[in-house]
């Protein structure tokens, strides 16, 4: 495939064995697998579902799929996915074709979208607050490298043992199967990426720059710090509609007494979701708020950690995760914890 030109050499399936069933999104099917030679999980995302050859896939697709591995070499950062290199072979799940895809780090926490769900609203408030510093970090070093992310969601932020958080798709996404309508071009419906896109995206003629990211984090806070969907029952052609107009999510149900430093984390969400984009600020700068709201949660933040494992337990999700108390923590739920679960939407299975 010239297309693939990237130096790395594909991983083929003789080398990965285990293979498991992960989840299906836009761009196609994710499994985890573990390395034979290096004897770790890896997860491996293919282009398609195995059905036809494996010339079937999508150019877009394989552009994509090029355009993902040649960062590889710009981005080595703790806050983003790493990605290994190429997939080609005949997986032994998933149809006999020949099929192509990537082999990436396996994130055993899931995504951010999937904990708000499971929880059925936000973490404890040590998480939020970390959760909210590593994506701006991830974000900067994005930025940093000339790279933007254009996709920056929920369930693009994924999560490794202890929930410390990485930004994935940052190539895939800009072409996922359902962003693209029949010509190829970007309709911005991407399971619900609407909802983080920002209103000067739905003008014809738009150009994406860094702003787009900034807006789409402003969303994304909102999202962590309520634990919810925004706009969950409005239609996507609602939401084009609206944006543009100047709605945003609700912030009224947000108390700023529940935590140190949340007021601060909820004024950046609003300039991150500013109408002008030029109002927007850089992840440089939301990094000087995430690290000072962070920093007076950091101390307890095993404790929220061994909190949202406990709380989840039961979910065959997490049964992989280790439940066990570190060791530096501290057996008594801290403060800030204890505050967040108090909210009415914190309703945990
Ligand atoms: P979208 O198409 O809008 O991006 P999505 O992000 O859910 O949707 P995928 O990225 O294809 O779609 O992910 C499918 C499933 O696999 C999700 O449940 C996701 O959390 C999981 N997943 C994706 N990448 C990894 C990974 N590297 N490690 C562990 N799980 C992953």
């Amino acid at each position: 495939m010239a297309m693939l030109s990237h130096t790395t050499e594909p991983v083929g399936s003789e080398s990965l064995e285990k293979w498991e069933s992960v989840g299906s999104g836009g761009f196609g099917h994710v499994y985890k697998a573990r390395h034979r030679d290096w004897g770790f999980d890896v997860a491996i995302k293919l282009l398609h579902d195995g059905v036809g050859f494996y010339s079937s896939a999508p150019i877009h697709k394989e552009k994509a799929l090029a355009e993902e591995a040649s960062h590889m070499d710009k981005v080595s950062c703790e806050f983003v996915l790493r990605v290994y290199g190429l997939y080609e072979g005949i997986p032994p799940l998933g149809g006999l074709a020949m099929q192509k895809g990537i082999v990436m780090e396996f994130m055993g926490g899931g995504s951010v979208q999937a904990l708000l769900q499971d929880l059925s609203g936000p973490p404890p408030w040590p998480l939020v607050f970390r959760l909210a510093h590593q994506v701006a970090l991830g974000m900067n070093f994005l930025h940093s490298r000339n790279l933007m992310h254009h996709d920056l969601k929920p369930s693009n932020v994924l999560l490794n043992d202890e929930f410390n958080a990485k930004l994935a798709d940052f190539g895939l996404s800009r072409v996922s199967t359902s962003a693209l309508n029949s010509n190829n071009e970007m309709t911005g419906e991407a399971g619900g990426t609407y909802k983080y896109m920002p209103p000067e995206a739905f003008e014809a003629s738009y150009e994406p720059v860094r702003a787009f990211d900034r807006y789409s984090y402003g969303i994304l806070l909102w999202s962590i710090v309520t634990g919810k969907e925004p706009y969950p029952m409005a239609h996507s052609s609602l939401v084009a509609l609206r944006i543009p107009e100047g709605d945003r999510p609700p912030c009224k149900e947000i108390n700023h007494r529940e935590a140190e430093g949340l007021e601060e984390l909820v004024d950046l969400m609003k300039l991150c979701w500013d109408q002008n984009p030029s109002k927007r600020p850089t992840f440089k700068e939301c990094l000087e708020v995430t690290e000072k709201v962070f920093s007076k949660h950091k101390k307890e933040i095993h404790g929220a950690v061994h909190l949202v494992l406990t709380r989840l337990e039961s979910h065959t999700r997490y049964q992989h995760l280790n439940t066990r108390v570190p060791f530096s923590f501290s057996p008594e739920t801290p403060e800030s914890s204890k505050s967040h679960e108090t909210m009415d939407h914190v309703r945990v299975t």
